[in-house]
């Protein structure tokens, strides 16, 4: 498939614009990379087109070295920002091409590998990204962790604990390290999901962390209103990304992955890029406390 931007921005029908199920399986070791996915996702690296809409502003993205967070890193920086990136430190390979990509539009690339379970390492993480930027206007939450289950008995604590602290505690001690750094004007985008809103059987820890974050979100937005700050969320439905065949989905849902969409096919992660940059520029100036789905026509509201 073609993955020009030329081909991504014509007019066309969207249910046939990127692949279709079915899918090989394609069983993975989480974390997964971005190599390992047949078909091959787009994150935009030939097909996001930059507008400055972001100029001058500095961003830091959790997850940035493969899906949807690779995917608003390669678009930031071609709208005009600095990026720093977080991943763990077996993604070194997928996290250097992206590094590459932010650097090849001229602007300040920081790659910051660790694991955000130890609130100790998010606050370093925070002090690293403004240090080497020289402040902080965007933060990007959005490393998650995802492990299916049948049954509730299958789920071991650990597997609940860790779901938790990557994707709530780590988010509630990254922003709380952010906020003395964020001035007016900033933004904070957090990866909710459909998950938030329509749990799954097979998803039992993971969803409930997703409506976690639509509410720290609404909460959050209150409490900074006032200094200038925006706070909002992405619920994204199925999306082509590693996370899915490396533990999230079992392999017959892989099978079959966004086949239940109103287009019929998984969403690819530029498809999320330009809903990041909305939120994060100042185009979003009444966009404040909500949580914008992109879900291919599955959202229950
Ligand atoms: P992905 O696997 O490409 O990205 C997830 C990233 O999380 C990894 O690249 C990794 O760097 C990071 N991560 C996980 N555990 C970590 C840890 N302990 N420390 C540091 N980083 C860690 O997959 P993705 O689908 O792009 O995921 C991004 C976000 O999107 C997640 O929050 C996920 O829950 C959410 N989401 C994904 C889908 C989907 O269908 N792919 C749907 C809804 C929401
Ligand atoms: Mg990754």
């Amino acid at each position: 498939m073609n993955y020009s931007s030329e081909n991504r921005l014509k007019k066309q029908n969207p249910q046939t614009q990127y692949p279709q199920p079915p899918f090989p399986r394609q069983p993975q070791e989480r974390p997964g990379t971005v190599e390992d996915m047949t078909p091959r996702p787009d994150h935009g690296e030939e097909s996001y087109k930059g507008n400055n809409r972001l100029e001058g502003r500095k961003a830091l993205i959790t997850g940035g070295d493969s899906g949807i967070g690779r995917a608003a890193a390669i678009a930031f920086a071609r709208e005009g920002a600095d990026v720093a990136i977080n991943y763990l430190p077996e993604e070194e390979a997928n996290a250097k091409q992206v590094i590459k990509l932010i650097e090849a539009e001229g602007r300040t690339a920081v790659a910051i590998p660790g694991d955000i379970i130890k609130e100790e390492f998010c606050e370093e993480l925070v002090a690293t990204a403004v240090e080497k930027m020289g402040g902080l206007d965007i933060l990007v939450n959005n490393a998650g962790r995802q492990t299916a289950q049948k049954f509730i008995t299958d789920i071991t604590t650990e597997q609940f604990d860790n779901t938790f602290k990557v994707n709530v505690y780590a988010l509630f001690w990254i922003t709380r390290a952010a906020m003395p750094h964020l001035k007016e004007g900033a933004s904070i985008i957090n990866t909710a999901s459909i998950q938030s809103f329509d749990p799954s059987a097979n998803l039992l820890d993971y969803a409930q962390t997703k409506a976690c974050i639509v509410s720290f979100t609404k909460s959050l937005a209150a409490q900074v209103a006032d200094k200038g700050i925006r706070v909002n969320a992405v619920a994204p439905g199925p999306f082509w990304t590693p996370l899915q065949p490396s533990g999230g989905q079992p392999q017959d849902k892989i099978e079959e992955f966004g086949s239940s969409t109103l287009l019929k096919r998984p969403g690819q992660p530029v498809e999320c890029a330009p809903v990041y940059v909305l939120l994060a520029s100042q185009e979003a100036s009444y966009i404040t406390g909500e949580t914008m789905g992109l879900s291919g026509g599955t959202m229950p509201f």
